[in-house]
């Protein structure tokens, strides 16, 4: 298998049909792309159905890794894709899925990437599409926008396929930075809020959107190490300040 296909992953949220599971894993199968997570499939798993459209697929579905939540499905990635069939109000940057696919290759020799596939009826929530950094649409025709899952998968793992085949050694070198993965951003997130409540900045009874507008800013810039420290200790400065201040007015 090409390596730098070895380090993308397939994430199925909340599947319904079986048969759908089975040919997202043949679609993969195709195309050279092996790592299958399903979220909390509501679909019985395994199940007969999905093994006999998976045909050659199956193996994928035997390796197939079960989780409940997004987050552990995605845990480690330094770039996730949500794949979307509506753009929503405060909508992440959107790539088709070839820019979709020539962005992972560019990063998926340094890090791990996943690709984000929502329920068949409603998609992927609000919480689930905030953990991803960019938005994948496939360009449908105005009247319909919405393709099967598994004929979803199919066309974003064939421009994953087209271009591993093209890419040029040069154009596959690590980026010099690891983004760091939705798990650390995720904590982040809640003691930023914490410290934004400790000031007043952030108004519990109006708190309009200003969290989700400071997670697309911090998705979109997706910190190294070294700078989720740096964002880190600010929080902890900001959260001692307060404890000290209110303890000052408490003595
Ligand atoms: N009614 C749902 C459609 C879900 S289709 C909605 O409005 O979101 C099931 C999944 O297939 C979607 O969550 C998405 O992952 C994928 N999908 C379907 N059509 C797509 C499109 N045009 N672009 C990108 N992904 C699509």
């Amino acid at each position: 298998m090409n390596t730098a296909l070895a380090n993308i992953r397939i994430v199925l949220v909340g599947t319904s049909h079986p048969g759908n599971i089975g040919s997202a894993a043949r679609a993969m199968k195709v195309m050279g792309l092996d790592r299958l997570y399903l979220v909390a499939p509501e679909a019985p798993f395994p199940s007969s159905r999905a093994t006999a459209l998976a045909t050659s697929g199956d193996d994928i579905l035997e390796r197939a890794i079960v989780v409940e939540e997004l987050l552990d499905a995605i845990a480690g990635c330094g770039l996730v894709l949500g794949t979307t069939a509506r753009l929503r109000s405060l909508p992440l940057p959107v790539l088709d899925p070839r820019a979709a696919a020539t962005r992972s290759l560019a990063e998926a020799s340094s890090h791990e990437i996943a690709i984000v596939f929502g329920r068949e009826k409603s998609g992927l929530s609000n919480d689930e599409t905030r953990l991803c950094h960019y938005l994948v649409n496939i360009p449908t025709s105005k009247e319909y926008h919405s393709l099967n899952l598994a004929q979803a998968v199919q066309v974003v793992t064939y421009e994953l396929h087209m271009a591993a085949l093209s890419a040029l050694p040069g154009e596959i070198d690590p980026p010099d930075w690891q983004p760091q993965p939705p798990e650390r951003m995720e904590v982040y997130f809640q003691r930023l809020e914490q410290s934004l409540l400790a000031i007043g900045f952030l108004n519990p009874e109006q708190p309009k959107r200003l969290m989700q507008r400071l997670r697309r800013l911090y998705q979109r810039a997706r910190p190294d190490e070294n700078e989720l420290n740096i964002l880190n200790g600010i929080v902890s400065a900001t959260l001692d300040l307060t404890r000290e201040r209110r303890a000052k007015k408490d003595q």
